[in-house]
């Protein structure tokens, strides 16, 4: 049994508490995943073009309501509006990609001797999917979408800072008509709410986006009951630019400052040919000092507070006031504000070219030629994404199969669509979440043979 407690949820930009939330205690979780394992055995009873029209309703209704979603999202977490549509759009995507597998999730027929060999795709069970404040749409419907589509029940811890999107999301999942207690969100405290999810033994599968340190610790709780588990974690990676790249494209300050820097896949590490190397710093210096921060909710805004003030001290952390660095502008007074800012004087091992940042802070260090490239673009404990820009296909390819990382963009910055894979080598996660593939994460093989032999004769 743990006690009542309330969760406050501030306005990032004015530091206003704009709703109080109750938490959930270990016992609320416990409940919730009972009502959850009753809801999935009637979800998984419905023929599979049920559960897809019920799923392409829910997204209508996400339609219907991305506005307002999106306005939420930019009072709890300060996203600037366009980003906050584009995340509420993401979850419609996200639910309407996932409606499409639910009647394609096809096993195998194995040809063996003596019958028949098939392979039934079944679902876990229940799912507890806990998110992050970076993301908090996105990323809860990341896990949510998929794992619904393949049969199973969800229950989603959103980050302390940021319950409210997720509580009307499950508002509009009732509203489309998915069965009462199917998807029901615990907003809640980490060590509280989320540890109960973690170590419930209904719940069968744990997708945990966040830090790598809270990632470690669940994957040894997990360990306990052999628990199906995905970690998507942090990232530190790294952009690289070739002398003959289109520096302009290349150099992009977004590919480090949108959503204020908290992006997991942040290109952090800006890594340019020495030939360029002075033009690149020129040029960044340029377009950190034109960056809009302010007002998130204002259209022309390009970039937000950062989420807390705990997130604040953690990026200044980073940052001494004399560290020689090229500095945008931020406002003064209430918020969680950081200018964009490009540290010029680090080695490729201090702790800001090594460590997640999360804020809208990179690093800028030069390298001499392809090999060394690699060596510093992979001298790192993650690997989530990474850029690289160069005009030469055959360079391109070579870098791309040297980089230990998840996700590479060549001459783009993008790295994440819902209908490809997602995740991290080494520290940067386990698993792979959306792409082709997603739902087939929240399933068990089940092999099933049947004999073809007759009675003896
Ligand atoms: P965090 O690890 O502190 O928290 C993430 C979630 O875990 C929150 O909901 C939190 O309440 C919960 N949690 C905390 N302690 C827990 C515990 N003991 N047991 C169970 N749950 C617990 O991370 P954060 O600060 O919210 O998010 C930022 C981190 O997330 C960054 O490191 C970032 O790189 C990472 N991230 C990764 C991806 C990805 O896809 N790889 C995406 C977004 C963010």
């Amino acid at each position: 049994m743990s006690q009542p407690y309330e969760l406050d949820v501030l306005n990032p930009a004015t530091e206003e508490v704009i709703a109080t939330v109750p938490g959930a205690a270990e016992q609320d979780v416990d409940a919730a995943a009972s009502r959850a394992e009753r809801a999935q055995r009637t979800w998984a009873a419905l023929a599979p073009g049920d559960r897809a029209r019920l799923l392409r309703r829910f997204a209508t209704v996400v339609d219907d309501h991305i506005e307002e979603l999106a306005r939420l999202e930019v009072r709890e977490a300060g996203h600037t509006i366009g980003n906050a549509r584009w995340e509420a759009g993401n979850v419609r995507d996200l639910l309407d990609y996932a409606a499409g597998g639910v009647e394609r999730l096809t096993g195998r027929q194995i040809p063996v001797a003596g019958g028949l060999d098939v392979t039934l795709l079944e679902p876990l069970g229940v799912v507890g999917v806990i998110a992050p404040w970076n993301f908090p749409m996105p990323i809860a419907a990341w896990g949510m979408a998929p794992a619904l589509a393949a049969g199973n029940a969800v229950l989603l811890k959103p980050a302390e800072t940021t319950p409210l999107t997720a509580l009307r999301l499950a508002e509009l999942a009732l509203e489309a008509g998915l069965p009462e207690h199917l998807f029901q969100v615990l907003p809640g405290r980490g060590d509280i709410a989320g540890d109960a999810l973690v170590r419930n033994p209904r719940v069968a599968k744990i997708v945990f986006t966040g830090s790598t340190r809270v990632g470690r610790r669940i994957m040894a709780l997990c360990a306990d009951q052999t628990k199906r588990l995905t970690l998507e974690l942090g990232g530190k990676s790294p952009n690289v630019v070739f002398a003959d790249a289109d520096l302009e494209a290349a150099l992009d300050p977004f590919s480090f400052l949108d959503n204020s820097g908290q992006d997991c896949c942040a290109r952090t590490r800006v890594l340019v040919q020495e030939p360029v190397y002075e033009e690149a710093r020129e040029f960044l210096a340029d377009a950190l000092a034109a960056v809009v921060v302010g007002d998130p909710a204002d259209e022309k805004t390009q970039m937000g507070p950062l989420i807390s003030g705990q997130q604040l001290e953690r990026v200044r952390s980073y940052v001494p006031e004399d560290a020689p660095a090229l500095r945008g502008t931020a406002p003064d007074g209430p918020g969680f504000w950081f200018p964009p800012t490009v540290l010029t004087g680090e080695r490729h091992d201090s702790a800001a070219a090594r460590e997640e940042i999360f804020g809208p802070v990179a690093v800028l260090l030069p390298f001499t030629d392809e090999q060394d490239a690699v060596r510093l673009a992979n001298d790192t404990p993650y690997g989530l994404s990474g850029s690289i820009w160069t005009r030469d296909v055959g360079r391109a390819l070579r870098v791309s199969q040297a980089v230990r990382a998840g996700n590479l963009s060549v001459n783009s910055h993008s790295s994440v669509r819902y209908s490809t894979p997602f995740g991290g080598f080494q520290q940067s996660g386990l698993g792979r979440e959306l792409g082709p593939d997603a739902l087939t994460a929240f399933t068990e093989t089940k092999n099933v043979f049947i004999s073809t032999e007759g009675p003896a004769q």
